[in-house]
């Protein structure tokens, strides 16, 4: 790798060199959704800032392989394992099965995840699909001396382990200590209050609509236990960076590699990278305060889902992030002014390489310095002032978009149609684009006698088309 890539790895508070186990190439895993309600923009925050790190790497000439979790069990209404299943929450609110649940909420994730310009991972699991994984694991720990059966429950026992709070400074950890002992649902089956639950039976639920046969009884796997069996089943043993938010730092992810490094015996995740929250004008963004905003509902209000990926670039990933209305509409603003400038580049020509590498060589800085996305898009700027040919300021608006992932150029395009068409009747303008679709529809079927009669349509109402290289152009007449 050319570059130093850095940021900041919550494993050593601190920002670090980013090496991976093997020369050039990722692996990534990330704690997907607990699929018992929509997901807000403060959720999506966290997805739009892992997918800006994996361009990033991918930018930067690393082959990243990404696994994901989907929570479709196990993750109780407190994060410290009480309270009720949320999945089955989620099913008596609504009425529904958990599995109907699950795929509601599930299918309305990835809409949102793919609206702000994300990549999916290579790998999405459910957890209902591992549970012998799971239960493998939780046998392994039990015979290694690291697990205990207590009331029908299986608890890893976290006194065996010389450091627990591995994310935590001497002084978080003593703030941690009183935390754990103010929890207010106390469970007696536990040795010690920080250990967690790997395998809960009847004493923890009534109705728990899945479960499963397993050594310790019909029931089902704790939450923590989920990330790090399916990780290990497509990543293996060792895994480069492990992505989550800030809130998953305590206790989930302190209870992952409890678990996983015991099971192992070795360590298991080198680097830890967490974004930190969205507040909105009340404070942190919540789904416990009942509504909350979700990118479907910013869409149906009418914003373009990639504006709010814009307002996320913006701010760094490490800081607290405020969201309102207000602050949103000027960046619509400044989304519109960037595309309107980009819509005035004239393409053609030819692209001078030497200056197109000195930008891309900045962007990639930017990027690799703590994933600095606000200094990226100050670079995007600097290129449209730059004194270079407009050929190289759209190939380079084209390179940087593989990571920021703003879709400038199709912005662009969509304005500089529009803009050729002033006075078109947005109802004429559709029923054109409709005949267009038709025609291409017929064409393809080799029915031209129908194509040519839709260009006679249009015709007739004053409405010219033109096959280009470009696609079809029309115009009136
Ligand atoms: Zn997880």
């Amino acid at each position: 790798m050319a570059n130093t890539f850095t940021f900041y790895n919550t494993l050593d508070r601190k920002v670090e060199e980013f090496k991976p186990r093997e020369e050039g190439k990722v692996s990534m895993y990330t704690c997907g959704p607990t699929v018992y309600h929509y997901a807000h923009i403060g959720n999506i925050r966290t997805y739009i800032m892992q997918d800006v790190l994996i361009k990033s790497l991918q930018y930067a000439g690393y082959d990243v392989k990404r696994v994901m979790n989907i929570t479709d069990v196990g993750h109780l209404a407190s994060d410290a394992d009480t309270g009720e299943d949320k999945m089955l929450a989620g099913a008596k609110r609504e009425h529904k099965t958990v599995m109907e649940i699950a795929k509601f909420y599930t299918d309305a994730f990835f809409n949102d995840f793919d609206a702000v310009g994300n990549k999916r991972p290579d790998v999405i699991e459910p957890a209902t699909n591992c549970i012998p994984e799971f239960i493998h694991m939780v046998d392994v720990l039990i015979k290694k001396g690291f697990a205990y059966v207590a009331g029908g429950n299986v608890y890893f026992d976290t006194s065996k382990l010389k450091d627990y709070y591995v994310f935590s400074s001497d002084v978080e950890k003593e703030q941690l200590q009183v935390g754990v002992r103010d929890d207010v649902e106390e469970d007696t089956n536990k040795k010690n209050k920080t250990d967690f639950v790997l395998w809960f039976t009847k004493s923890k639920f009534e109705d728990q609509a899945l479960k499963w046969d397993s050594p310790w009884g019909v029931g089902y796997p704790g939450w923590h236990i989920e990330c790090s069996c399916i990780s290990m089943k497509h990543l293996g043993e060792y895994i480069d960076i492990h992505c989550g938010g800030v809130d998953n730092i305590f206790p989930h992810h302190t209870n992952e590699i409890a678990q996983s490094e015991s099971y192992l015996g070795h360590e298991w995740c080198r680097y830890w990278f967490h974004s930190n929250h969205l507040n909105d004008q009340s404070g942190k963004m919540s789904k416990s305060k009942g509504a909350f905003l979700t990118v479907s509902l910013l869409k149906e209000k009418g914003y373009d889902p990639l504006v709010y990926r814009f307002f996320c670039l913006q701010s760094h990933y490490r800081k607290p992030l405020v969201f309102s209305f207000e602050a949103l509409d000027s960046v619509v603003g400044a989304f519109n002014k960037l595309v309107k400038r980009i819509s005035e580049l004239k393409e053609g020509g030819v692209v001078d390489e030497a200056v197109k590498a000195e930008f891309e060589g900045k962007f990639r800085d930017a990027i690799s310095n703590d994933l600095n996305t606000a200094m990226a898009i100050t670079v995007l700027y600097d290129v449209l002032k730059a004194d270079t040919n407009d050929a190289t300021k759209i190939a380079l608006i084209e390179s940087f978009d593989k990571v920021l992932s703003l879709d400038l150029l199709a912005h662009a395009k969509a304005l500089s149609n529009k803009e050729d068409k002033p006075d078109v009747d947005p109802e004429l303008e559709a029923y054109v684009l409709d005949a267009i679709e038709r025609r291409a529809t017929a064409k393809k079927a080799k029915d031209f006698a129908t194509a040519d009669a839709i260009r006679a349509e249009l015709l007739e109402k004053g409405v010219e088309i033109k096959d280009t290289r470009e696609g079809v152009k029309w115009q009136l007449i």
